[in-house]
């Protein structure tokens, strides 16, 4: 029934899966490695030879697959960056392309790129009506009810993020995509975390629901150890804020503390930004921002508005998030909530 309904979905989508890009097969290629599945993998780039494209397969394994793999036909590999993506995947031919090899020289460079574009694979697979303009259990477990369906009018006009094929293919990447361990001394670390796309949506890392729908209808378990969950605020008292975080080692907490002369928290308004980082390591899950530790000595007595976002990231997988976590306004340099 389930297989039946899948093929009814793809005669469906059919019209609207031609009218993409078609990928034309370019023979020019420079390089190429053969998978044992049989996956073909093509560089146009002078930086990927055959030793690199079979890095790049090994790369790919690192992904979690099932069944779902055998079924990719290629990989492309273009030295030329493309204005508007870094990759993409076409669900016809079931070919992923990576850009700008030229300049991402190695498998970790194309990481996330590559998990995503698997991501595109693996939902077209399981789950192709993902991309249908109809109400989906997808769609409310993920709470994304307004997520756009595979339209082309506005995909590139900054409304990307809230198509349901890129929310999906970055869930993919968070949940089952290949990792990497991070130093949580390297000043850039916030940088290098893997973050979706849409930092609006709620946390997929923590949304179980959505997480046994994937399993159920893929056959792949989720890694519980991947669970980030997002930091929330306790309590507001006129000098600090207290933030409940996740008693486990290695996640890395930045807050970040915006100041606005005003309540209007708008660019113009902006005076200030304080940070603090805090390790989840040695603290009992919960801990106390003092305002005074982010304010300039200047500003002693402020009178504005904050806004808070949070970042953090787990060492140990490389995975990451970005939230605003309060915003109150401040009178004489308290808190007046
Ligand atoms: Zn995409």
């Amino acid at each position: 029934m389930r297989k039946w309904l899948a093929s009814l979905w793809l005669i469906l989508l059919l019209p609207l899966i031609l009218s993409l890009n078609p990928v034309v097969y370019d023979a020019g290629y420079l390089a190429q490695y053969q998978s044992p599945e049989g996956i073909r993998f093509l560089s146009y780039s002078r930086a990927w030879d055959e030793k690199q494209l079979r890095a790049l397969y090994q790369e790919l394994l690192r992904n979690k697959h099932g069944k779902e793999l055998a079924a990719l036909r290629e990989v492309q590999v273009y030295g030329e960056e493309h204005a508007r993506m870094n990759g993409e995947y076409h669900p016809a031919t079931r070919v992923i392309t990576l850009y700008n090899g030229d300049r991402k020289r190695t498998t970790a460079a194309m990481r996330n790129t590559l998990s995503h574009e698997y991501g595109h694979h693996f939902a077209f697979y399981y789950f192709p009506q993902h991309v249908l303009p109809i109400q989906t259990e997808w769609k409310t477990l993920r709470g994304a009810d307004d997520a756009y369906s595979l339209a082309f009018w506005k995909y590139w006009n900054g409304y990307h993020k809230w198509f349901a094929p890129e929310i999906f293919a970055d869930d993919y990447m968070m949940l089952y995509g290949a990792t990497q361990k991070l130093n949580g001394h390297d000043e850039d670390v916030f940088a290098k975390m893997t973050t979706p796309e849409n930092e609006d949506l709620p946390n997929v890392l923590e949304n179980q629901k959505l997480q046994h729908y994937l399993e159920q209808g893929s056959g792949l378990h989720v890694d519980q150890d991947r669970v980030l969950s997002t930091p929330k605020w306790t309590k507001l008292s006129a000098h600090a804020l207290t933030v409940n975080i996740m008693q486990r080692p290695d996640i890395l907490y930045r807050f970040s503390f915006d100041y606005y002369e005003g309540k209007q928290q708008t660019v113009t308004a902006w005076t200030h930004r304080g940070t603090l980082t805090v390790s989840s390591a040695g603290q009992n899950g919960t801990v106390s921002l003092p305002f005074e530790k982010t304010l300039l000595p200047e500003q002693k007595g402020f009178d504005g508005s904050v806004c808070v976002t949070v970042e953090a990231v787990d060492l140990h997988t490389g995975l990451g998030l970005k939230r605003v976590l309060a915003r109150f306004e401040m009178r004489d340099g308290a808190a007046t909530q």
